[in-house]
């Protein structure tokens, strides 16, 4: 049997399959003989306990599933919900049942927000560790320590992603895209994955099972010598084709990315430092992060973005109001109307940390769709000293106008992610339409040709820094579209630059212009690996 799907990853993995699911008996409503009392104090230890073991899985973590954790850890320990639960514990229910029943109550009341409704899922992932953990059953997943398993599910969450240990070599998932929650965290562990594999439900426990990412496959009983060999690139030049630099999200990142031959950083996503914050930070407090951030950075041009806050992030402090349609709200630049006295100080806190540091820095604005948006973003800029001002090309009403950007921007930068949900009109995080954001969508690769052009057009470079370019092919091609830089996960960091070392200017044009006559992506991501296999 043969499942096809996404794949994530370039090595190939053989493991025995383990379906994630949780015993129902952790899910059962009962009654209990103790006294609401020493419920209520069972509870306050269960999760006092729990949330003690996600934050050591949150230190370890990628920044991206950090953020979810902690967001996750507010709510946990928020004593509203622990209130709520002791009424369930006074009518005699025990502790997970008053915690499974506050959860629902708490989900009600949060109505249409859809960041919250968003978390209920992992909440109730760990109210089941919590239920596990007091009744005696098997904590979370189960996955067995020793032995080499590829983990199959519907999708999974951060929660569940935070617990995978060595023998996990593997992951199937029905649902999800190529900048699902489940496709960076595989990426950023480097850990191979089939992610919209319609059918993997059905596998069965324990068979063994191939991952084979380069192929866009998984096959039962399928030997490791039978996968698709990832291309060896052999570098024949001292230096990629064009810059590779490392996305980060703090501090931590940062310095890992400086073990890597990352040239400096294309995007350091500055939401993750204000995510679990619930006060305006004070500009002093940020400099000191950024200060830190950027003597720790690898060397070369470190490009930060601006609070990307909104959507699927949300930031406490800044208070966001519900959105019927997250992804087309206030979000990203959007939210420096309302907030301007905070984007003033993060541009100051960012201008100070250029200037105590001395490191050569270029400031850049998410989501932005119009001309004035880009000027309103270069005086802010001005107004704080900050003089390499850029901005990420994220929506497709400002490839259009980039003729009108000449002497506003001294750079560009192509967030693949969010240009392609707005290009097809389909959620980046929507588990049905993977196929939609597959990178080598011909309208986004002709996209991106049209955006190179006009920022050769401005004389200005132009990077690309969303999940595509950590695939090594797909930053063949964008080099042989034009693109001078490409930022990327720091796991595919030092493959993605033995790639672009690896193949001259004519080659990275033809690898551009065989995509770019191909009508479907499975037509042009096999004519790029045919060009080098
Ligand atoms: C993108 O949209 O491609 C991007 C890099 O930004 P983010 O993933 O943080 O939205
Ligand atoms: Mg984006």
């Amino acid at each position: 049997m043969e499942l096809t799907g996404i794949g994530v990853g370039s090595q190939a993995a053989v493991g025995n399959v383990f379906i994630l699911r949780t015993s129902d008996e952790v899910f059962e409503h009962r009654k209990t003989t103790h006294t609401p009392d020493e419920e209520a104090s069972i509870l306050g230890t269960a999760i006092a306990t729990t949330a003690a073991t996600v934050r050591e899985e949150s230190a370890t973590a990628d920044a991206t599933a950090q953020e979810i954790l902690d967001a996750l850890l507010i709510i946990l320990e928020d004593p509203e919900l622990q209130e709520m639960a002791k009424v369930h514990l006074d009518e005699g229910d025990d502790a997970p049942t008053g915690l499974f029943k506050a959860l629902d109550e708490f989900a009600e009341l949060m109505g249409d927000d859809e960041d919250f409704q968003s978390r209920v899922g992992d909440l109730r992932g760990i109210a089941a560790r919590i239920s596990a953990w007091t009744r005696g059953l098997a904590a979370g997943p189960g996955i067995p320590e020793k032995g080499a398993w590829v983990i199959v599910a519907e999708d999974l969450t951060p929660l569940e992603t935070s617990q995978f240990g060595d023998s996990v070599v593997g992951v199937i998932t029905e649902l999800g895209g190529p900048t699902s929650h489940t496709a960076i965290i595989c990426r950023a562990l480097g850990i191979p994955a089939l992610v919209s594999a319609h059918g993997a439900m059905s596998l069965e426990q324990d068979t063994s099972v191939l991952v084979d990412p380069e192929g866009n496959r998984a096959v039962v009983g399928g030997d490791i010598s039978s996968a698709t060999t990832a291309i060896s690139f052999i570098p024949q030049a001292d230096a990629p084709l064009i810059t590779v630099r490392a996305n980060i999200g703090g501090l931590a990142d940062a310095e890992k990315a400086s073990e890597t031959s990352a040239r400096g950083v294309g995007l350091f996503r500055t939401e993750v430092l204000y995510l679990s914050v619930t006060t305006m930070p004070s500009v002093e407090e940020q400099t000191a992060l950024y200060t830190d951030v950027l003597k720790a950075a690898p060397a070369g041009k470190i490009i930060i973005r601006t609070i990307d806050a909104g959507s699927d992030k949300p930031v406490p402090f800044l208070d966001l109001p519900e959105e019927e349609n997250p992804a087309l709200g206030v979000r990203g630049f959007r939210l420096a109307e309302g907030h301007r006295e905070f984007q003033q100080s993060q541009l100051r806190a960012i201008a100070e940390a250029i200037e105590a540091t001395g490191r050569d820095v270029g400031v850049m604005a998410p989501m932005v769709s119009t001309v004035t948006e880009v000027r309103d973003f270069t005086a802010l800029c001005d107004e704080a000293g900050i003089t390499q001002v850029g901005i990420m090309i994220e929506t497709p009403a400002i490839v259009p106008v980039m003729p009108d950007l000449q002497g506003l921007v001294s750079f560009v930068s192509i967030g693949t992610n969010d240009l392609s949900q707005y290009l097809f009109a389909a959620d980046r995080m929507h588990p049905r339409l993977g196929a939609l954001n597959d990178p080598w969508q011909p309208g986004l690769l002709r996209t991106v040709r049209s955006i190179a052009e006009a920022a050769r057009g401005l004389e200005i470079p132009v990077g690309v820094c969303g999940e595509s370019a950590a695939n090594p092919l797909l930053s063949i091609v964008f080099a042989g579209l034009g693109i001078s830089s490409v930022s990327v996960a720091r796991s595919a960091v030092d493959d993605v630059s033995t790639a672009l070392s690896a193949i001259d200017t004519g080659a990275a044009e033809k690898a551009a212009r065989v995509a770019l006559q191909a009508s479907t992506p499975g037509e042009a991501e096999a004519a790029v690996r045919a060009l080098f296999s």
